[in-house]
């Protein structure tokens, strides 16, 4: 998925290291369609990983959501950590238009 761009960065609860994920290494997937809530449809992507925190080896859980709505449209998005405090998230592009003709 390349909606997503930055860092999500996870501090460690036991010793504090921060792990960083660079866009690239998130792997979200649809979920689905969601609703129609009268501006068409909201879509759902998810991503969920475990990993152990390099330090002190305890155990990680990220469990991440986006919604999109409208499309084309960053709607919500949910981070869920176990083991963990969030230091910073993703930032999203939904915008799905071709490049504008600059020769127009
Ligand atoms: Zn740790």
């Amino acid at each position: 998925m390349s909606f997503i761009s930055g860092t999500l960065s996870v501090k460690c609860k036991k010793c504090g290291t921060v792990t960083d994920f660079d866009s690239d290494e998130a792997d979200f997937e649809p979920t689905g369609g969601g609703d129609d809530r009268g501006m068409g449809q909201e879509n759902g992507y998810s991503w969920e990983t475990t990993f152990n925190c390099d330090k002190c080896g305890s155990e990680i859980e990220i469990d991440y959501e986006v919604w999109e709505y409208p499309v084309g449209a960053f709607n919500n998005d949910d981070v869920r950590l176990s083991g963990a405090t969030e230091e910073g998230r993703y930032s999203y592009d939904f915008q799905d238009e071709p490049e504008p003709d600059e020769f127009e």
